[in-house]
């Protein structure tokens, strides 16, 4: 089976009429549209609500962006000091060596910039890259993130990883990938093996949005990284139809730890043009992780964070347990939403 790249392409494997692909031509030439193989073959006969089938599959609303929407959310252009390079916090930057993924989620954060064309870094610009991280010894961590950085062939992600080892002031380099899950045979041993070297710790955040993507393939390919004594993260996002219901949480935050991989964070929606359908108010997205605390596994429970927009960074956005702060102390509420009181 091949990649679908197209709507004739998704149309050809049964998962959109060719009505919704002639109306939805405009929003393809717009946004990229990718699903693997692997992906294609686990959608064959899904329904169109399917969660897994509704991160990839274009839809007309996308065709609507609203007022507060934005082509650089998250503002990584501001924050640029160098091409490849996001330095927002002090002590850590993004690396982001190439825009391309495996599968392009429709309600991506960097849709504007990620794309079979999205511009990847020639070689002298990838030295730059790695020249500035080398000259600023405050850089204790490098995020490798892009696009999808489990693109790079092993060789390629040896040469970052032992670039960046050979620093001395960094001391880990994070990869954040959707290859487990939507490609895991890509997860090889040689590639498992390129992203460690001594000297720096090697993490690997997962992309996950729903437990029906931790498929026994998905397993396995997690269970290669973390064998590798790799420790794993889980980065989710809250999307509206996808994973919006706290039993749809619960299952994907146990599938998750079930599998070596800690939540880490669950992110509420950027604001991304096109993506309005995907976005819960925060205040839904709030009373989901309050429903999940204390019925949970503290391993199942990642921060819920927002992504301030114009390139502030992140903040935590559930909602704090301590609700009053007085001369008596401060007051508590507990899981069940009891009230009580802690001197001090
Ligand atoms: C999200 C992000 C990071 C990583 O933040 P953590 O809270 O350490 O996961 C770093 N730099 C930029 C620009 C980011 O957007
Ligand atoms: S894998 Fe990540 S960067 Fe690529 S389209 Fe999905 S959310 Fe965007």
């Amino acid at each position: 089976m091949k990649p679908a790249r197209s709507l004739t392409d998704l149309v050809a494997a049964g998962l959109m009429t060719e009505a919704d692909a002639a109306a939805m031509a405009g929003v393809a030439d717009r946004y990229a549209v990718a699903l693997t193989p692997y992906v294609l073959d686990r959608l064959a006969g899904a329904a169109p609500d399917d969660p897994v089938a509704v991160q990839y599959i274009p839809a007309p609303a996308e065709a609507y962006s609203t007022e507060d929407e934005l082509a650089d959310p998250i503002g990584d252009h501001s924050h640029s000091p160098v091409k490849g390079i996001v330095h927002r916090y002090p002590d850590r930057v993004l690396l982001k060596p190439l825009h391309a993924c495996a599968v392009y989620c429709r309600f991506c954060f960097r849709r504007e910039m990620v794309g079979p064309g999205g511009d990847a870094l020639s070689a002298g610009e990838l030295d730059a890259a790695l020249a500035y991280v080398r000259s600023r010894p405050e850089i204790w961590e490098v995020i490798v993130t892009g696009g999808d950085p489990f693109l790079l062939a092993p060789r390629r992600l040896r040469a970052i990883v032992q670039a960046v080892a050979a620093m001395g002031h960094v001391g880990v380099i994070r990869f954040h990938t959707r290859i487990p899950v939507a490609d895991p045979a890509r997860v090889t041993p040689e590639l498992v093996a390129a992203l460690r070297a001594d000297g720096i710790a090697s993490w690997v955040a997962v992309h996950v949005n729903h437990a029906a993507e931790m498929t026994p393939e998905a397993a396995a390919a997690a269970a290669r990284l973390a064998d590798a004594g790799i420790p794993l993260l889980g980065q989710s996002v809250l999307l509206k139809g996808v994973n919006d219901e706290a039993a749809v949480l619960e299952a994907l935050f146990r599938a998750l730890v079930r599998n070596r991989i800690k939540p880490y964070y669950l992110h509420h929606p950027d604001l991304a043009p096109g993506t309005s359908h995907f976005r819960p108010s925060v205040e839904r997205g709030q009373d989901l992780v309050d429903a999940l605390r204390g019925h949970v596994s503290g391993l199942c429970q990642p921060t819920y964070v927002l992504d301030i927009p114009g390139g502030h960074g992140k903040a935590p956005i559930g909602r704090c347990a301590i609700e009053t702060h007085g001369g008596d102390g401060h007051g508590i509420r507990d899981y069940q939403g009891r009230r009580h009181r802690y001197p001090g």
